[in-house]
């Protein structure tokens, strides 16, 4: 076919494919051990598979009521009021969404107009920027600092204008596996009072999160909770990623907005998914073992590479763990991570992807949501390297 022969304006003329996809490509490629793309290797419940059966089998397959099945808005109320002391109501600030991509993309698209100026922490999740950019608006840039990836809220508040429109937050942090503690929230709290910002907290991880560490939701915090944007995945919390199934939290003034542009993006989601999730999240126990299961992959993953030449950067959440390189080699991040796919059959994701300018700090993110064996066969792998 030929190409269209006009002009394209792109709308984002700096963007690549992303990284994850790249990096699961070369390892489908090469067979390489694929510790890439954050996805299990493990099998999803069978018991949550059977339900989605159950209920495709008993007709549930039109279209789920716009904001998303009413069960499932209860259950998540209840699940968030168990944990953090606060209740959304499941009618007017809970609303399904086609993983917390599309929760992230429609809280941007509703709130975000030409010349505002959203601020996002580097290295960041991929997704932030460009959603912004394609709504018009403007990304500000601030850094974690080494060596914890911690925010430092002084900076933050010197880049504060009167156009600032949304912080967006994420904690436990992707990639970093650092997380925002009690101090951190209290400092976001005091800083934007009294100003028209929201934040959009990208909590997809809240329930991966070790050493008997508590998850510091913003919705602990009165002063953030009313301005506040919460994305969570089901995808994370049920090992089931290709499912893309999540939801957005937030104070009804501010639903009401999200709907408006979620109804144009997606308008509903998978309705027999979302059936069987509402009655697996009746048990609790489906989702507080969560952290003692990855936890013991995190202490296992860690324990066997600590002989290599990797170093190990601590990891206090998520299903990543960083580790810095320059012991071993000098290369780009992208050289070196695609040489390990090609030479050693193993693929990582290079860090400098998550940064606008592409720092290099020769870092690479390692996923460790994998079987015992998998874990095992990239261990002996990386301890050679
Ligand atoms: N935010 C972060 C920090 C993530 O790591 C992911 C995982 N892909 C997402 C959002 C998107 O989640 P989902 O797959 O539910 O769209
Ligand atoms: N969140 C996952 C990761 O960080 C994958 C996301 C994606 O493939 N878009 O690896």
């Amino acid at each position: 076919m030929t190409n269209f022969p006009g002009i394209i304006k792109s709308k984002l003329p700096r963007t690549g494919t992303s990284i994850f996809a790249v990096m699961s490509q070369l390892a489908v490629d090469h067979k390489a051990i694929n510790l890439s793309q954050g996805f299990p290797d493990f099998e999803v419940s069978p018991e949550l598979i059977d339900l989605i059966s159950h209920y495709m089998n008993k007709g549930f397959n039109q279209y789920a009521p716009m904001a998303g099945v009413p069960l499932l808005r209860e259950r998540i109320s209840e699940k968030i009021e168990k944990a953090y002391g606060f209740k959304y109501d499941p009618d007017k600030e809970i609303n399904i969404t086609a993983g917390a991509t599309q929760g992230l993309y429609s809280a941007i698209a509703c709130m975000v107009r030409d010349e505002d100026e959203v601020i996002i922490f580097e290295p960041a999740y991929d997704s932030y920027a460009p959603a912004v950019q394609l709504c018009g608006g403007t990304v500000k840039y601030a850094k974690l600092e080494a060596p914890e990836y911690t925010i430092n809220w002084q900076k933050v508040s010197r880049m504060l204008t009167n156009r600032t429109r949304m912080i967006i937050i994420n904690s436990p942090h992707n990639p970093s596996g650092s997380i925002l503690r009690k101090s951190d929230l209290m400092a976001l709290e005091h800083l934007i009072k009294n100003m028209d910002i929201v934040v959009l907290s990208d909590e997809v991880y809240e329930h991966l999160i070790y050493n008997g560490e508590q998850h510091e939701s913003v919705c602990k915090y009165p002063g953030l909770a009313e301005r506040s944007f919460i994305t969570g995945s089901f995808g994370k919390t049920f090992h089931a990623t290709g499912w893309k199934m999540g939801y957005v939290l937030a104070p009804a003034n501010l639903m009401k907005e999200f709907r408006k542009s979620h109804q144009f993006i997606v308008f509903t989601c998978n309705t027999p998914v979302q059936h069987a999730i509402a009655d697996f999240l009746g048990n609790e126990k489906n989702y507080t073992s969560l952290s003692k299961f990855y936890q013991k992959k995190r202490d296992l993953f860690t324990e066997m590479i600590r002989p290599s030449r990797f170093r190990i950067i601590p990891s206090h959440g998520t299903y990543f763990q960083l580790v810095d390189y320059s012991d071993i080699s000098d290369e780009k991040d992208m050289d070196f991570a695609v040489r390990l796919i090609k030479e050693h059959g193993i693929a990582t994701i290079p860090v400098s992807p998550f940064y606008h300018k592409g720092d290099d700090h020769k870092i690479l993110r390692l996923c460790f949501a994998k079987k015992e064996e998998t874990l095992e066969k990239a261990a002996k792998i990386l301890c050679k390297i």
